[in-house]
C-alpha cells in the first residue's frame, strides 16, 4: 500500500532541514488530494499554513484600490466623468465570472490615497527604508528583495 501523501511530505520536510535550499514543493495532478494532505500535514506539525496567493491578494487589494480611487479621481477631475464603481479583473482566472471584481468608489478614499501617495514618496525622499514589521513568511518567499532582507537581517530563514 502507498505511503499517505501527509506522511511523505513530513519526511521530506525533516530531510530538507539538513539542506542548504529547504523549499520543499508537492506536485500532483488535480485532485490527489494535496490540499487535504497539506491540512494534515499542518494539524500534525502545528506548522502554519498560509494562502500565500490569498495573502498576496489580500495585501495587495488595498494599494490596488488605493490606485483606482486615484485613477477615479482623475478621471473625474480631468475629464467630468462621473465614476461610481472601480472593476478589477483578475488576468489569472480562467472564468471570466471569477475574474471580475466590482468595488465601491468612494471619494473619500481617492483623498486618504492622495496622504498615502505622499507619505509614501516623503519616507522615499527622506531615505526610510527600514522595514518595520516584515510580512507574513510566504509574502516574504515570493518577494524579489528576499535575499538583500535577509543579507540586512530583516527576514530571517533559507529558501
Ligand atoms: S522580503 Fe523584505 S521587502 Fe520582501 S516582503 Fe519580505 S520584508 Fe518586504
Amino acid at each position: 500500500m502507498a505511503e499517505p501523501l501527509a506522511d511523505r511530505v513530513i519526511k521530506r520536510i525533516g530531510q530538507a532541514a539538513e539542506l542548504y535550499h529547504r523549499l520543499v514543493v508537492l506536485v500532483a495532478p488535480a485532485g490527489a488530494g494535496k490540499t487535504a494532505a497539506l491540512q494534515d500535514v499542518h494539524e500534525r506539525t502545528a506548522a502554519p499554513l498560509i494562502n500565500v496567493n490569498l495573502e498576496l491578494s489580500l495585501a495587495l487589494l488595498d494599494l490596488t484600490e488605493r490606485q483606482l480611487c486615484t485613477y477615479a479621481h482623475i478621471l473625474e477631475r480631468r475629464h467630468r466623468r462621473h465614476v461610481d464603481r472601480l472593476m478589477l479583473y483578475w488576468t489569472s482566472e480562467p472564468r471570466k465570472q471569477d475574474a471580475l471584481m466590482v468595488l465601491p468608489y468612494d471619494p473619500k478614499r481617492a483623498e486618504e490615497a492622495g496622504r498615502y501617495f505622499d507619505e509614501t514618496v516623503r519616507r522615499i525622499q527622506a531615505r526610510e527604508f527600514a522595514v518595520a514589521t516584515p510580512p507574513e513568511p510566504g509574502i516574504c518567499m515570493e518577494c524579489d528583495l528576499r535575499m538583500l532582507c535577509r543579507s540586512e537581517g530583516i527576514i530571517t530563514g533559507a529558501d
